[in-house]
């Protein structure tokens, strides 16, 4: 599903390929397909596991 590469919002470290990432958004009104990517892009952060485990 994404093709950009994504840093993690607390430490921004990269995120490798097939790790296992936690994106916290808010919750669209409407969702369109076509706007999925957009609307993830300006609307959600992407923490790494080293940061969730951190804050857990
Ligand atoms: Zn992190």
């Amino acid at each position: 599903m994404f093709k950009r590469t994504l840093y993690c919002s607390n430490c921004n470290r990269e995120i490798r390929d097939g790790e296992e990432i936690f994106a916290k958004m808010k919750a669209p009104k409407h969702i369109i397909m076509v706007e999925i990517k957009a609307y993830l892009k300006k609307e959600s952060e992407i923490f790494c596991t080293d940061c969730i485990s951190k804050m857990i």
